[in-house]
């Protein structure tokens, strides 16, 4: 909404006048049938970028991350995913209570990264007593946070070595390409799958793709059938996504710079404390005190700002945050520390 700053996730971006327009004269035909254009080269473009054969064009992130581990795992096998994933721990259980898919859930390493040693252990021998270890599920960025350089190949010759395969939850992929100066294709080459969500700092209204091969992305329609995902005119949606995929991943690194910039200006403010050093990507995690909440709170909507709730919050900058939106934030907080 125009004036408002809501800090609460990027998730609240409103669609653009473009995307509108894009989206109102979208290409469309029946995406079940597999005749929307406009979803075909979403599916299409997504795939190029990453480097991968296939896409299948999902509602939610939730979702395609779910059907990538029912394309990748089948009932009574297991999958190894941080205890803190989104994957593992927001997602309502899909996988154990949709697919029947045994979670392994090992901690991160504040860095975002499993213990090596503590990943291989945790891989089932063949025995008829264990579940069938198929899958490893990384996420990148996790909380902000960018998978360290050279990580992923460490964690996929491990899979190679046990013969399993690698899903990475990227539901904020292009946040860790514009943040290592890197590329899609580089940070997804260690994936059968990779799950994308144009719905978060990218801006679209809706919407998340599941890369990988040809035969994935095959298996993968089935079941994002059978979950109800199947939808119609829906180049309506991706029309919106293209232009996103196509023209705002240069511009996360204005997210990342006003993130940057805020938690320098709240670290200096008397009864904030940062959680890290420095803000991640798109994310500043703070905390103060249950008095100055509830005066951050009092204040809050005379600045239009709207602020996670809880002492310990997450600060995210987005699509609809610009630099004169980080000086009121700053204001607020300075005004709520007085
Ligand atoms: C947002 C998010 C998802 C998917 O969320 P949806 O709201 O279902 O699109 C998956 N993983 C991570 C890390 C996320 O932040």
């Amino acid at each position: 909404m125009a004036g408002i700053i809501d800090l609460r996730s990027d998730t609240v971006t409103q669609p653009t006048q473009v995307i509108r327009e894009l989206m109102a004269s979208a290409v469309t035909g029946d995406d079940v049938y597999g005749e929307d254009p406009t979803v075909n080269q979403l599916e299409q473009f997504a795939a190029q970028l990453l480097n991968k054969e296939a896409a299948i064009f999902c509602p939610s992130g939730t979702q395609s991350n779910l059907i990538g581990l029912l394309a990748h795992c089948g009932r009574g096998d297991e999958y190894i995913v941080g205890s803190a994933a989104h994957t593992y721990l927001y997602e309502g259980g899909g996988a154990a209570v949709l697919g029947s898919i045994q979670p392994q859930p090992l901690n991160l390493n504040t860095d975002a990264t499993f213990d090596l040693q503590a990943l291989e252990s945790a891989i089932k021998p063949a025995d008829i007593h264990y579940a069938r270890t198929r899958l490893i599920c990384l996420e990148n960025t996790h909380n902000g946070r960018c998978l360290p350089q050279g990580y992923t190949s460490k964690v996929k010759a491990i899979a190679d070595k046990y013969g399993l395969a690698m899903h990475l939850d990227g539901a904020r992929l292009f946040n860790a390409v514009v943040s290592d100066n890197s590329t899609a294709a580089k940070l997804s080459e260690d994936f059968d799958s990779v799950s994308i969500c144009l719905s978060k700092g990218l801006g679209a209204p809706v919407g998340s793709l599941l890369v990988g091969s040809e035969a994935l992305i095959n298996e993968a329609r089935h079941w994002r059938k059978m979950l109800g995902g199947g939808m119609r005119q829906a180049g309506i949606l991706a029309a919106a996504g293209l232009y996103a995929l196509q023209h705002h991943v240069e511009r996360l690194n204005d997210d990342h710079q006003r993130a940057s910039q805020l938690g320098k200006a709240l670290g200096n403010i008397d009864g904030v404390t940062l959680k890290f050093d420095k803000a991640f990507t798109n994310m500043v995690y703070v905390q103060v005190s249950a008095e100055m909440k509830a005066s951050l709170d009092k204040l809050a909507p005379a600045h239009n700002v709207i602020l996670p709730s809880g002492e310990q919050m997450r600060l995210v900058t987005h699509l609809d945050i610009d630099d004169e939106d980080i000086d009121t934030i700053v204001k607020l907080f300075e005004q709520a520390a007085q």
